[in-house]
């Protein structure tokens, strides 16, 4: 199937309402499908949309940012962690490696730190107001490699 190049509008919405997200109006997001630059379940959406055609895209957590996993959340001494200043919200890289993950601190007691590891939209359902702005076949240059080139994209 020939792959596409997509520019989208949307609005992130959590399930209270509150906006999350949302593009720029000048400035929409355009991705290579297959990518892996967007979300599985909003990207399957995106592409059954016709060019300017508006939707309402309600996704559940596991076709969004997986179940949230209690594993992923762990205690450890405060005496690890990098700083001397800790507070719930502080984000911090699990490892040395640029790839390793981000870890919230979500609790902090005198001598412990909880540390979840779950991505922040983990376990939550997510609703999108999305429309299609514009959308191409993607050039072979493009699917080599991975990624759009041109308005929206790498410009090299
Ligand atoms: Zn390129």
């Amino acid at each position: 199937m020939q792959r596409q190049v997509v520019s989208f509008h949307y609005v992130l919405r959590d399930e209270a309402g509150e906006v999350v997200d949302a593009s720029s109006k000048e400035n929409p997001i355009t991705f290579l499908e297959g990518s892996g630059m967007i979300i599985d379940g909003l990207e399957k959406a995106l592409h059954d949309m016709a060019v300017g055609e508006q939707r309402k895209v309600s996704l559940e957590p596991e076709d969004a940012y997986g179940a949230y996993d209690e594993r992923q959340v762990q205690e450890v001494d405060r005496s690890v962690l990098p700083v001397d200043e800790v507070k719930v919200g502080d984000m911090f890289q699990a490892g040395q490696d640029r790839h390793s993950p981000i870890v919230r601190v979500i609790e902090v007691t005198e001598e412990k730190v909880k540390l979840d590891a779950n991505h922040p939209m983990a376990g939550k359902r997510l609703f999108f107001d999305v429309e299609v702005v514009e959308k191409r076949d993607a050039t072979e240059e493009e699917i080599a490699h991975g990624h759009v080139h041109g308005p929206g994209g790498h410009q090299h």
